[in-house]
């Protein structure tokens, strides 16, 4: 029996393991990856806006975080998959077969990206589809490519490969791009940028590699085929919730509902970071609310508790 067990090891849940060590609580954090940090190895661009602390990329800001917990004295499992859990009973087995019990939980299980679950997608990782313009866009230097999404993230990348690529094509569902409007005004102009509106990716076309994308557009009648070298999709996230969604409380997009302390509907379940933040998503908030619930749960646990 532990008091707290903490699933997942992105910013939050360390941040909360940490805390929860440094309270005198047994702790234990449990992250499916063979990896900690989460969402931190798909950050490319430098992080200024830590208070106190900046990094180039992700797995900077990572080394900041690891540095910090090393000498933690928390338990923490990597490649630890989750077969089921039980929110009110506090248990969990994993698929290794241990079965585990706390008095709180954490839930810190994040966000994925989005994905649009076309033939290709996955078997072309490497092979023409862009994870990242920042870290990418020299390889696809003098290539043309297509950008899917309609957001901040399609935007931003689609500007940065348009400063080394001859033609970007950009491919959105919506009748607007809802990017802010200083990443729209600087597409307008751009001669590289062709933006579709209204508009599907249908297909990822290629044999060994990407070759060229079929888009369909609202008003046409049947796709169309456009050579590229390259496909960046870009298309939001969304929370890693399946595992207890007939448990908890979700709200907008299957996020956790959190109260001020971070608990849950259910007692003593506690959310924390990303998938419990579906508006306004940082990693300075999701250290914050691992430390709140780390707070809230060690004072409980030390309160007398009553005899009825
Ligand atoms: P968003 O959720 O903001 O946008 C997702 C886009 O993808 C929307 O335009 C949406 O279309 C579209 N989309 C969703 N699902 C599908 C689908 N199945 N098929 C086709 N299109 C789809 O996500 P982002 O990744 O752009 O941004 C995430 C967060 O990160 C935001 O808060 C953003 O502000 C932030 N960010 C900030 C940056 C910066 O400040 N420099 C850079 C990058 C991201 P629709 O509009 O029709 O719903």
């Amino acid at each position: 029996m532990h008091d707290v067990i903490i699933i997942g090891a992105g910013p939050a849940g360390l941040s909360a393991a940490f805390w929860c060590d440094e309270l005198g609580l047994d702790t234990l954090v449990l992250e499916q990856a063979a990896e900690i940090g989460g969402q931190l190895h798909r950050v490319y661009n430098p992080i200024n806006n830590y208070l106190g602390l900046k990094a180039r990329n992700g797995r900077e800001m990572l080394e900041h975080f690891s540095a910090g917990v090393e000498d933690a004295g928390f338990d923490l499992w990597t490649g630890a998959e989750i077969e089921s859990i039980d929110l009110r009973a506090k248990k969990i087995s994993l698929r290794s077969g241990e079965r585990l019990q706390s008095i709180a939980i954490v839930l810190a299980t994040g966000v994925r990206a989005r994905t649009l679950n076309l033939p290709g997608e996955k078997e072309f990782a490497g092979k023409g589809m862009i994870e990242s313009a920042t870290r990418d866009r020299d390889l696809f230097a003098g290539q043309d490519v297509c950008v899917v999404g309609g957001g901040d993230a399609a935007a931003e990348n689609a500007l940065l490969l348009a400063e080394v690529c001859p033609t970007v094509t950009l491919v959105h569902r919506g009748k607007k791009l809802r990017a802010r409007r200083e990443f729209v005004q600087r597409l307008q102009p751009n001669h590289a940028v062709t933006v579709f509106t209204e508009s599907v990716l249908t297909r990822i076309i290629g044999e060994d590699r990407v070759e060229g994308v079929e888009i369909l557009r609202k008003d046409g009648l049947k796709p169309f085929q456009l050579a590229v070298r390259g496909v960046l999709i870009r298309i939001g996230v969304e929370p890693n919730t399946e595992l207890f969604r007939d448990q908890v409380e979700l709200g907008q997009r299957n996020y956790i509902v959190v109260n001020g302390e971070q608990e849950t509907s259910v007692p003593m379940v506690f959310a924390a970071g990303d998938v419990s933040n579906p508006n306004a998503p940082t990693i300075s908030g999701a250290t914050g609310a691992g430390a709140t619930a780390a707070k809230v749960i060690a004072a409980r646990l030390s309160a007398p508790r009553s005899n009825g």
